[in-house]
């Protein structure tokens, strides 16, 4: 067992089985061994690439689209452009430079961002050095008095899920407990549990024997309050992650590490650990507080839509030689077995009358 494993294995033996979100929240987040709290876990040399890091084109067009967005606002003099779970401040960078091409903009926003973790906000300070940024805990540190615009990439597949079990007396909690080696295990919570209002009843009702259904509670609270804070003072939102874009059954749990699948709980913090998004829990939370919902809509039809191929080709003929790279990206981004439809996009704005751009 890892330092972390016995840190876990330790509190269970004193206290019990803990849910599926309180290993997440350890493994993530636990201030001395977490997985973001202690390392960089970026790139081809670690152990995931995100669209950003893949290329530039991903945040630059996600910069033109929040200037889009302030145009359409009605230029307000002050923005916060506000990132969740910036990992290296990548996507901030290019958005922030695209941003130039717009300076009443640029001039007008401020970059905000939302980080958890310690060692990743030093590496998000570095690269966006000279840019005004601040940071923020979490959506109350946000400015409360000027519109938001907010992008979340890859961010709500990192907050805590549990996850529940049908069995034939109903739906058990899955829990992370000890086996009789006294090593890390899934184990059931006696229940059953009531999931009533939680999830589609439909859903649950059709549920075969052992299937196991997810909820995210930290995604639609964030989800609710991105829509109250909407409706208030103005914006809109983007957000980007892997799921589908309908809810289903299934474990969708899992931990990768150097680029491979890894058991998910052999090595607490050293394996990044993600679940599916479920995009209709979080537009059914934006809605009931009041925010309009668009999409979702497939990554690689928004990236399309946003203008990904004009910029493929004015980066190639301003760097020559690098045509294929830029091809090779683009496919990544937007090819529907790559992240072009496994990555859905969900835009949020305060009103009906802001329509933001790509999204129908
Ligand atoms: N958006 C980046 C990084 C995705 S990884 C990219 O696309 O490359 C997830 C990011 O969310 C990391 O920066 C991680 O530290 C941060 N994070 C995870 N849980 C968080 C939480 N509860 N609050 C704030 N940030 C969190």
């Amino acid at each position: 067992m890892n330092p972390l494993a016995r840190v876990i294995a330790a509190e269970i033996a004193q206290a019990g089985p803990i849910s599926v979100a309180r290993y997440m929240t350890l493994a993530l987040l636990d201030p001395r061994h977490g997985y973001y709290t202690t390392r960089d876990p970026f790139g081809a040399a670690g152990d995931f690439v995100t669209s950003p890091e893949i290329s530039q084109m991903f945040g630059e067009l996600i910069g033109l689209w929040a200037a889009d967005l302030w145009q359409r606002l009605g230029m307000p003099p002050r923005v916060a452009l506000a990132e969740l779970g910036p990992g290296r401040g990548t996507l901030m960078a290019d958005a922030l430079r695209a941003a130039r091409a717009l300076p009443p903009f640029r001039a007008a926003l401020e970059p905000w961002l939302v980080e958890a973790s310690p060692r990743l906000r030093e590496i998000q300070a570095d690269r966006l050095a000279g840019s005004g940024a601040r940071w923020a805990d979490d959506l109350d540190g946000l400015p409360g008095d000027r519109p938001l615009i907010v992008i979340a990439n890859e961010f709500f597949d990192a907050l805590p899920i549990r996850q529940y079990v049908r069995r034939e007396t109903g739906w058990h909690e899955r829990l992370v407990g000890l086996d009789a080696a006294g090593q890390l295990a899934f184990a059931l919570s006696p229940g059953p549990e009531r999931l009533d209002g939680m999830l589609p009843a439909g859903l649950l009702a059709a549920a075969p024997a052992n299937a196991i259904v997810e909820i995210c509670p930290a995604g639609r609270a964030i989800a609710t309050g991105l829509g109250h804070r909407l409706v208030a003072q103005g914006g809109g939102a983007l957000i980007v992650d892997y799921g589908p874009p309908t809810h289903g059954t299934g474990d969708s749990l899992q931990a990768v590490r150097r680029h491979a699948f890894h058991d998910v709980l052999a090595t607490p913090g050293e394996a990044d650990l993600t679940a599916h998004v479920d995009f209709v829990a979080l537009a059914d939370a934006a809605r009931d507080a009041g925010a309009t919902v668009w999409g979702p809509l497939a990554q690689g039809e928004l990236l399309q839509r946003l203008g990904i191929d004009a910029r493929a080709a004015t980066l190639a003929r301003a760097n020559p030689g690098r045509q294929a790279e830029f091809d090779a990206a683009m496919s990544r981004l937007t090819g529907p077995d790559q992240m072009g439809t496994l990555f859905q996009t969900l835009a949020l704005t305060g009103g009906p009358d802001v329509v933001p751009a790509g999204f129908p």
